[in-house]
C-alpha cells in the first residue's frame, strides 16, 4: 500500500524528499516490476538536479515480446476485457484517486525527470492526470450502442469492441498527463497496453504502472517498458500482434509509425504530432494587458515544451508596439529558476541535447530578425535554462517561424488586414492549434472557420478539456485524444444480423 507523506512546501523539503525517494527503474510486466531481458540499463539524467538520478531498465525487442505476450495473455483471459464497463470504472476511479494521494511523488519523478516547476507539476501536471482518469472511467458506462434502422424480420446490431492489445508510445513533456491521454481511453475500452514512456522521464510512467495494479488493474492489462525509440519504441511499432498504435510526438517520428504499421500488420496509428500555432491578435482585441499574460503563458509556460504553443505571434501593425512592450515585461517576470524552487514558473529543458538544439534556432534567429528579449542559456543547477526569448520583424519563411522549436522562443509578425492575417497563420505545415483574440464576434467565427487547425482558442490561448477533442490537422496528427471520441481509436464496430 502506499502511505501518503507530510506535504511539502520549499525547495530544501522537496531537495530531501528527493534523496530519500525510492526512484522506480524496473519495467513493469504482467503486474510485476522486472529486468529487461538483455539486463541492460540506461542512465537517467535529470536537468533539476544536473546528475543521472537512476539506471533504468533498458526495453527492446525481447521485452516488447515479452509485454506483448502479457498484454495478449490478458486479454484473451478476459478479466479486464470481458467485465463490466461499470466495473472497469470502479477500479480507474480508483486509480484517479491513487494518483491524487500520491500527488507529491508523482509531481517530483515528473519534475526530476524533465525539469518542470515541481509548483506546475503538482498543481496541473497530476490533477490533471487524474482528472483525465476520471472523466474516462466516467463515461464509460454511459456509452450505449447501436440498433440499425432494418425494418421488421431483421435485427442489426452494431458494437463497440476493444481492439485487443494497444500500444502507446509518448513524449516527456507532460509524461504523466500523455500517458493518460493514451491509456485512460484504451483501458476504460476493455484493451491490455503496453505503454512506452519517453527516455527521458520514464518514472512516472513506471509509477503509474504500480498505481494501477493497487487499484485492480489486472496482470498484463498495462505493461510499462521504458527505453529507446529506435529499439522499443520501433519494436511496438512493428509488432505483429500489437493491434493499434498510438503515438503522440514529433512529426518526423510519427511518420516512421506510419511506415512501421504499413511493413508490419497494417495496424491502425494515431499520430498526435508537432505544431507551430498562430496567435492572432487583431487590433479590436479588449485588452492588451490580458492578451500578453495569456500569450506569454501560452508560449512560455512548460519552457515553450508545449505541442500546441503559440510560437507565432500574428499581431495587427497598428498595436504591436504597445503589445510588444508589455510581453517584454511578462518574459521579464518569468525568469527561469531552480525548479523543485515553490515560486518558479520556468523550469530546465528536458536536456543538453534539447537545449542545444533550442540555442540553435536562436543562433538562426539573431541572424534573420530583431531579437527584443532573452536569447541567453544559464547555468542553474544544470546548463540546460534557456531564458524567455522573443524576436520581432519575423518574416513567415524564416526557420524560427517555419520550424517546431520547443523552447521559449516567440516569432513576431505583423499583419495589416485579416484575409493576411489568415494566409499567414494557415502557411504552415502544421495544424495543431491557434489563438484569435478580437472583441468582434463575426470575426472570430470568420477567422476561425477559416484556419486550418484541432483547436481554434478565442480570446484566451490552449483551451482544453478532457471534454473536447484534442488532435491536429496535416502534419499535426490523425485522429484525437480525449472526449467520447477518444473511444473511437480504441473500439472496433461490430455488425450482427439477425434474421427471424
Ligand atoms: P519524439 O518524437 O522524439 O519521441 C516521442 C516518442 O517516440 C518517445 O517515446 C521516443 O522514444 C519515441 N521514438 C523516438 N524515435 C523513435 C523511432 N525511430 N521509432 C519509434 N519510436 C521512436 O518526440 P519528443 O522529443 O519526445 O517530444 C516532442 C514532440 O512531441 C514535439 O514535436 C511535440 O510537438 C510533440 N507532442 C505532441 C503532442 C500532441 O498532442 N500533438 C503533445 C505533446 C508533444
Amino acid at each position: 500500500m502506499t502511505q501518503a507523506l507530510p506535504p511539502v512546501s520549499t525547495r530544501d523539503e522537496w531537495e530531501e524528499r528527493v534523496s530519500k525517494m525510492r526512484l522506480p527503474e524496473a519495467a513493469y510486466v504482467a503486474g510485476h516490476p522486472v529486468e529487461a531481458v538483455s539486463g541492460e540499463t540506461f542512465a537517467n539524467f535529470s536537468p533539476t538536479t544536473g546528475n543521472i538520478v537512476n539506471h533504468v531498465a533498458a526495453a527492446d525487442a525481447a521485452d516488447v515480446d515479452r509485454a506483448v505476450a502479457a498484454a495478449r495473455a490478458a486479454f484473451v483471459q478476459g478479466d479486464w476485457a470481458n467485465s463490466s464497463p461499470g466495473d472497469r470504472k470502479k477500479v480507474l476511479l480508483r486509480l484517479a484517486g491513487l494518483i491524487r494521494e500520491n500527488a507529491e511523488e508523482l509531481a517530483l519523478l515528473e519534475s526530476l525527470d524533465m525539469g518542470k516547476p515541481i509548483s506546475d507539476a503538482l498543481n496541473v501536471d497530476v490533477p490533471a492526470a487524474a482528472g483525465v482518469w476520471q472523466w474516462h472511467a466516467e463515461a464509460i458506462d454511459k456509452i450505449y450502442d447501436e440498433i440499425a434502422p432494418t425494418g421488421r424480420g431483421d435485427l442489426a446490431l452494431v458494437r463497440r469492441e476493444p481492439l485487443g492489445v494497444v500500444a502507446a508510445v509518448v513524449p516527456w513533456n507532460f509524461p504523466l498527463d500523455m500517458a493518460a491521454w493514451k491509456c485512460a481511453p484504451a483501458l476504460a475500452a476493455g484493451n491490455s497496453v503496453v505503454l512506452k514512456p519517453a527516455e527521458q522521464s520514464p518514472l512516472s510512467a513506471l509509477r503509474l504502472a504500480e498505481l494501477a495494479t493497487e487499484a485492480g488493474v489486472p496482470d498484463g492489462v498495462l505493461n510499462v517498458l521504458p527505453g529507446f525509440g529506435e529499439t522499443a519504441g520501433q519494436a511496438l511499432g512493428r509488432h505483429p500482434d500489437v493491434d493499434c498504435l498510438a503515438f503522440t510526438g514529433s512529426t518526423e517520428v510519427g511518420k516512421y509509425f506510419l511506415s512501421y504499421s504499413a511493413e508490419s500488420n497494417a495496424k491502425p496509428v494515431w499520430l498526435e504530432l508537432g505544431g507551430k500555432s498562430p496567435n492572432l491578435v487583431f487590433a479590436d482585441a479588449e485588452s492588451l494587458d490580458e492578451v500578453a499574460a495569456k500569450t506569454a503563458f501560452g508560449i512560455f509556460y512548460n519552457q515553450g515544451e508545449v505541442c500546441s504553443a503559440n510560437s507565432r505571434l500574428l499581431v495587427h501593425r497598428s498595436v504591436k508596439d504597445e503589445l510588444l512592450e508589455r510581453l517584454v515585461e511578462q518574459a521579464a517576470a518569468m525568469a527561469p529558476g531552480h525548479p523543485l524552487d515553490p515560486d518558479t514558473t520556468m523550469g530546465a529543458l528536458v536536456s543538453r541535447e534539447h537545449t542545444d538544439r533550442v540555442m540553435e534556432f536562436v543562433e538562426s534567429g539573431r541572424k534573420t530578425a530583431r531579437l527584443v528579449v532573452g536569447g541567453e542559456r544559464l547555468t542553474l543547477s544544470s546548463d540546460c535554462y534557456v531564458t524567455p526569448t522573443i524576436f520581432d520583424d519575423v518574416s513567415n519563411d524564416q526557420e524560427i517561424a517555419r520550424d517546431e522549436i520547443f523552447g521559449p522562443v516567440l516569432s513576431v509578425i505583423s499583419f495589416d488586414d485579416e484575409a493576411e492575417a489568415v494566409r499567414i497563420a494557415n502557411d504552415t505545415r502544421f495544424g495543431l492549434a491557434a489563438s484569435v483574440w478580437t472583441s468582434d464576434l463575426s470575426r472570430a467565427l470568420r477567422v476561425s472557420e477559416q484556419l486550418k487547425v484541432g483547436t481554434v482558442s478565442v480570446n484566451t490561448v490552449d483551451a482544453l478539456s478532457p471534454m473536447t477533442p484534442f488532435g491536429g490537422f496535416k502534419q499535426s496528427g490523425v485522429g484525437r485524444d480525449l472526449s467520447l471520441h477518444s473511444f473511437d481509436k480504441y473500439t472496433a464496430l461490430k455488425t450482427t444480423w439477425i434474421c427471424y
